[in-house]
């Protein structure tokens, strides 16, 4: 079994005894290095965390830097989404953005290097031949045919490929290494394939490119890195690490391994993201539903709660999936303490209030936040007619909803206690029209003079004051626990969630929203966090998207499905 040391103490460990050393003359100095082919996720915000933490806890430097060597699979909107992604979280990498393609040269002069040493060949065979001839760690391999070709070959081939005078896939460069390794990697790995095609940053100027394993210890190297953190599947690329590094006599970084994050109901590979919004599934990379951080953003996420998040669940050796109400409950604890509530109403039924008179408004005072008394109050329109949750009102309530229903009297927030006295319904629907009531006006603020005493609050808009807004709810995206796991030749998609996405297309809320900031955060009152949508949101209109239900309920979904 993996050890798993407690939490986020394992590297520290090992970055405390390296200090003790006086290893790297006590600098530490890490990275993170995003290749640009999509949006940062959830996982890569636990990274960042970890480098950008590392570094302002032993006041060294944080590099970061992006691995662009797949000029097919990158482009420039994931170069600016990560840089914004990564300030928003709240951390600064100064004057240190570097390209792993600000470097080609000198990664061209390393593969030179090793090539003159007798390190490094090119080879003529294809991926499916360098496949079989490496083998499997119970087969035996063969060498390729062109492993002992001159220096000189070498050189003036491997020329003549920069030079592009080879088509794509016809020639490799190839580390001279141990094909009887039992690490397949370190089977005469490729360095450098022929790709012309136009980079994102070098435009056409290579028609070849280094392989991330070539090109990512170099990188680190270059940049005095001095603890080198990626996920545990590069645990098998450390040997290769090591030893283009050795070879090279440069800088040498310690590679440091951790388990990747994994989340409940969710997925955090880039692939299949990309195939969610290619295909989509979601309206983009930060549909509000998606785990990556410009999703969480719009959700009404702060960088605060992924930040709390990330330190929470630690770092270990040994992989697990964490479950997504952890991470709703670092927003929720945030939002319960500095959210303003509001009232809004999602599923509307009318109430009219018979022996209030007609015309006549007033204003309210409703708290602002009953967890900061600092928050204060506000003023809100009252009247006749109100609209309440139609889910408050049971014409034939069953034994413990205390709500309002015939002959019952309950409070309205802040405002005054209500009977109901009677229901209009519509005659060919039989669906509830208008509630009427009486209101006790000795109970205004929502407290009776005579003791007594009701069962239920509910919440409320004035019809009449009411602006209307539209409210998207959100559910998981996938329905099972793990959406890896699927029948028999089933798509992973076959795990979406149908009811991810509900629109409430014309919610009353109460008047003074119409000013909210985009992207501000509230309470509804008795329904959850919501956030005011910056993207969708218009003047004239405003969109809600829920952060987080009030309490935990995800959970019941599975269930309920
Ligand atoms: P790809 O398959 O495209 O390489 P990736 O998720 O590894 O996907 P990178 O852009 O290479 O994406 O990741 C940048 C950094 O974030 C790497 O150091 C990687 O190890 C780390 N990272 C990626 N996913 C996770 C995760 N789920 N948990 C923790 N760290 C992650
Ligand atoms: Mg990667």
């Amino acid at each position: 079994m993996e050890i798993s040391k407690p939490a986020g103490n394992f590297i520290r460990e090992i970055i405390d005894a390296d200090l003790a050393k006086g290893k790297n003359d006590g600098r530490v100095h890490t990275r993170f290095p995003p290749e640009p082919n999509g949006y940062l996720h959830i996982g890569h915000a636990k990274s960042i965390c970890l480098n950008f933490g590392l570094a302002r806890d032993y006041k060294g430097l944080c590099n970061l830097r992006f691995d662009d060597t797949n000029p097919e699979t990158e482009e420039v909107e994931y170069v600016n989404s990560i840089k914004e992604d990564v300030r928003w979280l709240g951390f600064d990498w100064q004057d240190r953005l570097y390209y792993a393609s600000d470097y080609f040269d000198k990664i061209y002069g390393y593969a030179i290097e090793l090539i003159k040493k007798g390190k490094a060949f090119v080879c003529d065979q294809t991926l499916e031949e360098m496949r079989k001839s490496r083998g499997t760690i119970t087969e035996t391999c063969t060498e390729s045919p062109y492993r002992n070709r001159s220096v000189e070959e070498n050189l003036d081939l491997f020329a003549r490929m920069k030079a592009g005078e080879f088509a794509d896939g016809s020639k490799v460069l190839r580390g001279k290494i141990d094909m009887t390794s039992p690490n397949l990697l370190m089977r005469d790995p490729v360095f450098y394939r022929i790709r012309k095609v136009a980079h994102h940053r070098t435009g056409g100027k290579w028609s070849i490119y280094p392989t991330y394993d070539f090109t990512h210890g170099i990188c680190d190297s270059l940049e005095g890195i001095t603890h080198s953190i990626c996920t545990l599947e590069f645990e098998v690329h450390r040997p290769l690490y090591d030893w283009i590094l050795d070879q090279l006599g440069v800088h040498h970084p310690q590679q440091i391994e951790f388990a990747r994050l994994n989340v409940s109901h969710t997925l955090l590979s880039k692939r299949k993201l990309l195939e969610l919004v290619e295909k989509k599934y979601v309206s983009g990379w930060d549909d509000p539903r998606m785990p990556t951080i410009s999703g969480f953003r719009r959700r009404g996420y702060s960088p605060e709660s992924i930040r709390k998040f990330c330190e929470q669940i630690g770092v270990a050796k040994a992989g697990s999936i964490i479950e997504l109400n952890v991470l709703e409950n670092s927003i929720r604890e945030e939002l319960n303490k500095t959210a303003p509530r509001a009232m809004a109403v999602l599923r509307p039924v009318k109430v009219i209030i018979d022996n209030y008179p007609e015309g006549k408004s007033e204003e309210v005072d409703v708290i602002n936040n009953p967890e900061d008394p600092s928050a204060g109050s506000r003023k809100v329109p009252f009247g006749r007619e109100l609209y309440i949750e139609e889910d408050d009102f049971r014409e034939d309530p069953p034994k413990q909803f205390f709500r309002l229903s015939p002959g019952r009297e309950v409070r309205l927030r802040c405002a005054y206690f209500i009977k109901c006295v009677g229901v209009i319904k519509d005659a060919s629907t039989g669906k509830i029209k208008e509630i009427h009531c009486t209101y006790d006006p000795n109970t205004r603020g929502g407290d009776s003079s005579d003791g007594r005493k009701v069962k239920a609050t509910l919440h409320w808009v004035s019809c009449r004051h009411a602006i209307l807004a539209e409210v998207r709810l959100y559910d998981t995206l996938f329905t099972k626990r793990d959406p890896n796991e699927t029948a028999q030749g089933q798509e992973f998609t076959a795990n979406l969630n149908p009811k991810s996405l509900e629109i409430l297309a014309a919610c009353p809320v109460e008047p003074g929203l119409k000013d909210a900031r985009p992207g501000s955060r509230f309470q509804f009152e008795r329904l959850g966090y919501f956030a005011l949508d910056p993207k969708d949101s218009a003047a004239g209109k405003l969109v809600f998207v829920r952060t987080v239900t009030l309490r935990d309920t995800w959970a019941k979904i599975e269930k309920k499905l």
